[in-house]
């Protein structure tokens, strides 16, 4: 009999194991009540770039990205906390292999350090933000397929780049532009206020808010935007120039160039 339980409990366990790798670590996190499209402006995040490796796009020389680029698609509170690492789920890039061109294109690391992931191991910029922010985007997302498709999605649907552009907004290492400005020139394009972050009067990131349907809302980080807390009243958005000799440390020449 009791090897028979035991039998019974080992076939339970080794269904749970290959359904999926999925294993809940944290079920006490309640669900989320807005996403936040997170987005990073490469000259500022550039700027602190010290050495270069192929994964880093700030490494890129002339196909450096000029235009935010995104940092993650974040569930949030609105009491202004939010949740992390909702469940195990060990990211597989495999999975959104077919989304490679616009990830590489639009949601590109900055940087060449791995971050951790959730279970504490080191890995990819996707496969944190997966990790951390994506487990908790439940019931909306259920795999990273979907999450990473849908945001690129609506990355592309709300330009923030060319809105500011059309506002005359535009990448200079010499202009200091009123934040004010920034903000009403999203409000009119979205009708929504963002959340804009700065790292002393640049331009770090530009968040902007959505319903669970992906209507566009007010962050709850826009408050403090009001009372001026992360930005100073004039603001600027660093072009960025490559360090000399960066895109000689990543163009390693082929067997064939080297001969
Ligand atoms: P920082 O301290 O640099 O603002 O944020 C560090 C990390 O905390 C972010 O990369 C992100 O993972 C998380 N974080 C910061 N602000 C928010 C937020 O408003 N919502 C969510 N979901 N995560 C945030
Ligand atoms: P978060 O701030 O989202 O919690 O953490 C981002 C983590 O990913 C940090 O460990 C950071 O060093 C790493 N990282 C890799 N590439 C990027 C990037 O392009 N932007 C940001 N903000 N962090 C990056």
């Amino acid at each position: 009999m009791a090897s028979r339980i035991c039998l019974l409990l080992l076939v339970v366990f080794l269904a749970g194991a290959f359904a999926g790798d999925v294993i809940e670590v944290n079920k006490s996190q309640r669900e989320f009540d807005y996403f936040a499209l997170s987005l990073q402006w490469p000259g500022t995040y550039c700027r602190g770039t010290r050495h270069c490796c192929s994964k880093n796009a700030c490494c890129r020389g002339s196909d450096a990205p000029t235009q935010f680029t995104i940092h993650g698609l974040w569930p949030d509170y609105n009491d202004g906390s939010w949740p992390s690492c909702c469940y195990r789920s060990d990211f597989n890039e495999k999975e959104i292999s077919t989304l490679m061109d616009g990830l590489e294109k639009y949601w590109p690391s900055l940087s060449c350090g791995s971050p951790s992931s959730c279970n504490g191991g080191k890995g990819s910029f996707w496969g944190h933000e997966w990790e951390k922010h994506g487990t908790c985007s439940s019931p909306v997302f259920h795999d990273e397929y979907n999450y990473f498709l849908t945001t690129l999605n609506i990355y592309l649907k709300h330009n923030v780049t060319d809105v500011l552009y059309q506002a005359g907004y535009v990448a200079s290492n010499s202009e200091k532009y009123p934040l004010g400005g920034i903000v009403t020139a999203i409000q009119n394009a979205f009708h929504i206020t963002p959340e804009v972050v700065c790292k002393k009067d640049a331009i770090d990131e530009i968040r902007i808010c959505f319903y669970k349907d992906f209507k566009p809302r007010d962050c709850v980080g826009s408050k403090e935007l009001m009372s001026r807390k992360s930005c100073p009243q004039y603001v600027s958005l660093p072009e960025y120039t490559p360090l000399d000799g960066e895109a000689m440390v990543l163009k390693m020449p082929t067997e064939r160039e080297a001969l």
